[in-house]
C-alpha cells in the first residue's frame, strides 16, 4: 500500500500538548500533512511546524474573534517560514463584510493565498439553506470574489475547479454517484471511531482502539443531498444512473 496523506483538524489539533510530537510521528510514516488551524498560537509555533513537518497548512480565519490579531500572526509566519504553502480560508460571517473585504486585501498584499468560504450552522442534508443567511451583496460577493488557490477537483473527467467555488456555485451535488470515500480517505474521530468520510456516510468502520475498525474494499453510493466538506469533495466520485435511481 503506498503511503497515505492525513490531514490534522479540530477542534483545534494544535492546543494539543504533544503536538509537535504526533507531527514527528506521523512525518516518516505519511506522504503529505496538512494540519487546519484557527491561527492562535504563535507566529514562531507555525514557522517551526510549517518549516519542519508540514507539507501544507489552512489557516480558518473566524470574525467572532480579534481576527486582525490572528491574521497579524498568520501572515508573520507565513512570511518567516521557507515552506510558504499556506492557505487562509476567509470564514464569512453574515454581516460583516467590509470586515471580510479588509482581511481580503491584507491577505492579497502580503501575497497570502485565501479562499471565502460560506459558514456552515447545520449538520444535516440542509446545510446548503446556510447561504440564505447572507443578504444579496454578500452572496455576490462570494461569488465574484476571486479565489486564488488552484483548482484541485476533476469533475466528469474534464473539468477542473476549486472546492470552495463548487460550494459557492452549488455543484456539490452527488447523491446516488459511486464514491470513493474510504479507499480514498479515513475519518479518525478524537475516540477512534473510524468513517470513510466527515461527510460519515456508510456509518462507523469501527473503533482503532477496541481493534473493531475493518478498511473498506468497495466504492460507497453517497446518500446525501450535498456534499459540504471541502476534504469530502475532492474525493474521487463516478455518475451511475443505476444507483442514482435505486435512492
Ligand atoms: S457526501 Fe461527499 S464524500 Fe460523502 S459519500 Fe457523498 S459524495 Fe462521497
Amino acid at each position: 500500500m503506498n503511503k497515505p496523506r492525513i490531514s490534522f483538524t479540530g477542534g483545534e489539533p494544535c492546543v494539543h500538548p504533544k503536538f509537535t510530537e504526533l507531527l514527528e510521528y506521523a512525518k516518516p510514516k505519511v506522504t503529505w500533512i496538512n494540519v487546519t488551524t484557527n491561527g492562535t498560537r504563535t507566529a514562531e509555533y507555525y514557522q517551526s511546524i510549517l518549516d519542519n513537518y508540514l507539507n501544507h497548512i489552512v489557516f480558518s480565519l473566524h470574525f467572532e474573534y480579534d481576527w486582525k490579531k490572528v491574521l497579524e500572526t498568520i501572515i508573520r509566519a507565513v512570511n518567516s517560514s521557507v515552506n510558504k504553502n499556506a492557505l487562509v480560508h476567509v470564514m464569512m460571517l453574515p454581516g460583516l463584510l467590509n470586515d471580510v473585504h479588509d482581511a481580503c486585501r491584507r491577505l492579497l498584499n502580503g501575497n497570502i493565498k485565501y479562499s471565502l468560504r460560506p459558514i456552515r450552522w447545520t449538520k444535516k442534508h440542509d446545510d446548503f439553506e446556510d447561504m440564505n443567511r447572507y443578504n444579496e451583496e454578500e452572496k455576490k460577493f462570494l461569488k465574484i470574489q476571486n479565489h486564488n488557490p488552484p483548482h484541485n477537483t476533476l469533475i466528469d473527467k474534464t473539468k477542473t475547479c476549486n472546492v470552495n467555488d463548487m460550494l459557492i456555485l452549488k455543484t456539490n451535488k452527488f447523491k446516488g454517484w459511486l464514491c470513493n470515500a474510504g479507499l480514498e480517505s479515513l475519518m479518525i474521530n478524537w475516540d477512534g471511531d473510524v468513517h470513510r468520510a466527515t461527510c460519515r456516510v456508510g456509518g462507523s468502520l469501527g473503533n482503532i482502539y477496541n481493534g473493531t475498525f475493518q478498511f473498506p474494499i468497495d466504492p460507497i453510493v453517497c446518500t446525501r443531498e450535498w456534499c459540504t466538506c471541502a476534504a469530502d469533495i475532492n474525493l474521487t466520485k463516478i455518475k451511475n444512473e443505476n444507483t442514482q435511481n435505486n435512492l
